[in-house]
């Protein structure tokens, strides 16, 4: 890989960093990163779409189908510490939320009692509303 790319890729990364609960399709990230003035030289949309399925196969962001057709969304994920619990994703305001790897466990050890079934916490991922989206909303 080129010094040109990692570059891109690194600016990729901490723009994402600095949105750790928020997940962006890849026109809203170029958008976003044009507007941000950290970032003096974005990658364009072009290098982003080259970029994201690598950071993607090296687990670092999680990609998400988009609901209805829209275009599919990444979020970053912690890296190493992800594999070891579920992830909560938010349908209404995207938001991706890490459980705590106690509960985590928990439920998997519930899982594997009961039904003999391993989970693999790291790539599980619960669908639901998130406590602000519950409150704000006549969501039930
Ligand atoms: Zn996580
Ligand atoms: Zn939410």
């Amino acid at each position: 890989m080129t010094t040109y790319n990692t570059q891109q890729k690194k600016q990729l990364m901490d723009f994402l960093k600095k949105h750790p609960e928020q997940s962006y399709t890849i026109d809203e990230i170029a958008a976003e990163m044009n507007a941000d003035p950290d970032f003096a030289n974005p990658p364009g949309k072009s290098t982003i779409y080259r970029l994201m399925p690598g950071l993607a196969e090296e687990n670092l962001v999680k990609c998400f189908a988009g609901k209805r057709g829209t275009k599919a969304s990444y979020q970053i994920i912690g890296g190493e510490s992800c594999h070891f619990h579920i992830h909560l994703k938010c349908t209404d305001c995207g938001k991706l939320l890490h459980m705590s790897d106690k509960d985590s466990h928990t439920i998997a050890d519930d899982i594997l009692k009961s039904g003999g079934f391993a989970l693999d916490l790291g790539r599980t991922t619960l669908f639901g509303l998130c406590e602000g989206c519950r409150r704000k909303g006549n969501h039930t």
